[in-house]
């Protein structure tokens, strides 16, 4: 869910952009059903479109550092996962070692 507003900020962003290095670059920006159209570089937009980036930055889940698998029970180094899923057991996802504790709190020793 929240990867898809992330992407819909960025696309927003880079249009924003875009069209205002356009306009820096040619004085012109492309509207669509009317072509080229005289416009202006907005230094405004260009803030705005930072703003949107950064934010997009912000809500992006961090990637956990150490992950269980909850089936063969080994711990691993996230780089060291397929995408976040087992390399030993395949199609089983791994957890996050500080959810993985809450949720096998009995493990915890
Ligand atoms: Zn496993």
């Amino acid at each position: 869910m929240e990867s898809i507003v992330r992407k819909i900020i960025y696309i927003i962003a880079i249009v924003i952009l875009t069209q205002n290095f356009i306009a820096l670059f040619f004085g012109v920006n492309f509207i669509k059903g009317q072509g080229f159209k005289d416009a202006n570089f907005s230094l405004w937009e260009i803030i705005f479109a930072s703003v949107l980036l950064l934010t997009a930055q912000l809500i992006k889940p961090k990637t956990p550092q150490f992950t269980k698998c909850p089936q063969c029970k080994e711990t691993f180094s996230y780089k060291d996962t397929i995408n976040g899923k087992c390399p030993n057991c395949k199609d089983v996802d791994t957890l996050d070692i500080k959810e993985y504790y809450n949720k096998f709190s009995e493990e915890k020793k």
